[in-house]
């Protein structure tokens, strides 16, 4: 690594710097290990906020709206499921056409805070009963 300073005593200094990594590694934190050990147990696991009852998806460590520290984790359950958008992508980054388009669909629980992008299978459509074919990070869902 290095660097170049620029600038005088009082101003600014700017750093033009280098930074050489070949890989990146960081670590998903305490809900995101809470989180991430639920789906290997095949659960959508949450966060819920003591003081006021609110619950998170992806589980967070503190609650954004009382900013009281959450230690306590809840299995959602995925009869509250359902998707709340969804889109179609027909294109690979290079926009080339894809041999089958591909939905992505944003999943959320009554009464729950935030969601998951999961992989939906089949023909997307809004409501009807959701079921998980597959609990791998990015989740892969069907609507029944
Ligand atoms: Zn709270």
């Amino acid at each position: 690594m290095s660097w170049e300073k620029e600038g005088k005593e009082g101003s600014l200094l700017k750093w033009y710097d280098i930074m050489e990594a070949e890989k990146y590694e960081y670590t998903v934190g305490p809900a995101g290990e809470r989180f991430f050990q639920g789906l290997k147990e095949n659960k959508i696991v949450g966060s819920k906020c003591k003081k006021c009852g609110k619950v998170y998806l992806p589980p967070r460590i503190y609650c954004e709206d009382c900013f009281t520290k959450i230690e306590e984790y809840v299995e959602l359950k995925l009869d509250d499921a359902y998707l709340d958008s969804f889109t179609t992508i027909y294109q690979n980054d290079d926009g080339q056409k894809l041999t089958e388009p591909v939905h992505i669909g944003l999943l959320r629980f009554k009464g729950v805070n935030g969601g998951l992008f999961c992989y939906l299978e089949g023909t997307p459509k809004k409501g009807g009963r959701i079921r998980v074919s597959n609990f791998n990070y990015p989740l892969r869902i069907s609507i029944e």
